[in-house]
């Protein structure tokens, strides 16, 4: 019978918990300041300590305290907007480029943490989108052609007579696998560049929120709640975090909450009829649930935006639950272990963003897809805060939009929310 005696703590810190707190004092002045200690932040602090620049990573709770050890763990090109969509925009060149950057993402994070051997559960599992509708499924199924003829990604059609080899559920009309993407544990992994970039001398203080950041003749003054300290240059990497401390950036990125619920361990018979592979798992529904077996495919982790407005755990977590077995039946009767939840970072064009204003740089606006991205922005920002020309990417060529009357709140978000309900729940 399901019930409320849940743990509010993300199931991974189950076996990567937070670091305790630790004494550390600020220094004085560092070339390169970062706010921030999630998967950007940390990627650019490698970056930038590898370059020789004294590095300071400044984080306002414990390390990884955002989204980055409360993710769904699914490692994708991260880009939502299609070709067509971007070349409209931005002309076939510029599109393109935009699209090869999400494939590089997840090239970079392979390649990373292979190289550095981070012990992170990390797989190639390939990820299995399911059609909510027949309609999605012809649009998957033509959206591949479009997206072949530029990138030779094997993406490939599950029709929905094939369905029980990816997934046991009736809900999809057939879907798409993309064998590519990936799955993490993503506090191991935020645990393994946490030593990486400490190893490459970067320091991290924790428990320590900036709270003001001011330019003066030789860069910025950073005053925090342990003192102040000066930087010639600062990387903003607080994604769905971002707050006052940066207000252009607080104008452009949208924080919304992702919430996210582990079962209690399922027989093994169970686990192997409703998710046969170890593939990642979504949907097309606009308000997209995401959902994939726990590294050992002991439980199901299943995530997703299920309240109009911002809310906690306790209430989400039987709300996640009645949508799990909406998918899957016989998991009606099944307990949570865990329920909880993070902000991720949205943007008004549903694109990450990267740049710089003399000095001030940013990586930011992964809209839910940051794993890989976060990763591989974080990286190139750094490498651009420590003048290396391969720093540039695509996302330094586009503008970075807002709206009128946005300024950090988004009260939009209710009514959107219900839209895309509705609109989710007629199939359109
Ligand atoms: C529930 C959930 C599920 C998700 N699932 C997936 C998934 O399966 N796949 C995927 O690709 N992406 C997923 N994401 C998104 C992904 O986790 C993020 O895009 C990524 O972790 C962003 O990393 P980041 O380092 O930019 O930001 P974060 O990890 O959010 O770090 C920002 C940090 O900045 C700190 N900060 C903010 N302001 C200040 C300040 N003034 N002073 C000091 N520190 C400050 C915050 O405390 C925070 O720790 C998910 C996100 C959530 C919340």
């Amino acid at each position: 019978m399901f019930t409320t005696d849940f743990k509010e703590t993300p199931y991974w810190w189950d076996h990567a918990p937070p670091e305790p707190k630790a004494d550390t004092t600020l220094p004085k002045q560092v070339d390169v300041a970062i706010v921030g200690s999630g998967y950007t932040g940390l990627h650019a602090a490698i970056q930038t300590a590898k370059a020789g620049r004294s590095t300071l990573v400044i984080e306002a709770e414990a390390a990884g305290y955002g989204a980055s050890t409360r993710n769904g763990g699914q490692v994708s090109t991260s880009i939502k907007a299609s070709l067509p969509q971007l070349t409209k925009k931005y002309g076939p060149q510029l599109a393109a480029e935009i699209l090869g950057e999400g494939q590089a993402s997840l090239t970079f994070i392979k390649q990373f943490i292979d190289d550095e051997k981070v012990d992170c559960d990390f797989q190639v599992v390939g990820r299995f989108h399911g059609a909510h509708t027949p309609k999605q499924y012809q649009q998957l199924a033509n959206g591949l052609g479009v997206n072949r003829d530029v990138f030779s990604d094997d993406a490939f059609i599950v029709p929905r007579s094939d369905q029980p080899t990816e997934l046991g559920t009736e809900a999809y009309h057939g879907g798409v696998v993309f064998p590519h993407h990936a799955s993490l544990h993503p506090a191991k992994y935020h645990r393994g560049l946490l030593g990486i970039a400490r190893n490459n001398g970067a320091q991290i203080v924790t428990h320590c929120r900036v709270l003001d950041l001011d330019r003066d003749i030789s860069g910025f003054r950073l005053k925090t709640q342990m003192g102040e300290v000066r930087a010639k240059r600062v990387i903003l990497a607080t994604n769905g975090y971002t707050g006052p401390l940066s207000p252009w950036q607080q104008r452009r990125i949208i924080p919304i909450g992702s919430y996210i619920i582990a079962t209690e361990e399922l027989p093994k018979s169970v686990m192997d009829r409703l998710m046969p592979t170890d593939r990642i798992l979504s949907d097309t529904r606009k308000l997209v649930y995401y959902y994939r077996p726990s590294p050992d495919r002991k439980r199901i982790l299943f995530g997703g935006r299920v309240s109009l407005q911002e809310t906690d755990p306790s209430r989400t977590g039987p709300k996640l639950h009645a949508e799990l077995a909406r998918l899957f039946p016989e998991l009606a009767q099944t307990k949570i272990s865990h329920s909880w939840s993070g902000f991720v970072g949205y943007t008004f064009d549903t694109l990450m963003h990267a740049g710089n204003d003399d000095g001030l740089y940013y990586a930011m606006g992964y809209c839910g897809s940051g794993v890989g991205m976060a990763s591989y922005l974080g990286m190139r920002i750094g490498q651009q805060a420590a003048d290396n020309p391969a720093g540039l990417t695509a996302f330094n060529k586009i503008p970075f939009p807002t709206r009128p009357l946005y300024f950090g709140n988004p009260w939009f978000l209710a009514p959107s929310v219900l839209a895309y309900r509705i609109r989710d729940r007629l199939g359109v």
